[in-house]
């Protein structure tokens, strides 16, 4: 999921969560954007940089266990 902060032609700013930015496009040339304040469809990204959320990006760092090759000096698996 990827976060854009969009603004319509009136200079509201909002945002809202799009599947990829490709489905962004596809919204937006068809219309189906439309600002929560005034209703208007002539919607644009604004410049700020989209916020993506992955699942790598949430997940936990994989364990040592699950890595034992990970290098990490410190890591309680290179000390067995
Ligand atoms: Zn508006």
């Amino acid at each position: 999921m990827i976060k854009y902060s969009l603004c319509c032609d009136q200079g509201h700013v909002f945002e809202d969560w799009f599947a990829s930015s490709s489905k962004f496009d596809e919204q937006s040339a068809a219309n189906e954007l439309t600002c929560p304040e005034c209703g208007s469809s002539h919607i644009s990204k604004t410049i700020m940089a989209p916020n993506v959320s992955t699942a790598a990006a949430s997940a936990p760092a994989p364990s040592c266990a699950a890595a034992p090759m990970c290098g990490n000096m410190g890591c309680p698996s290179m000390q067995n």
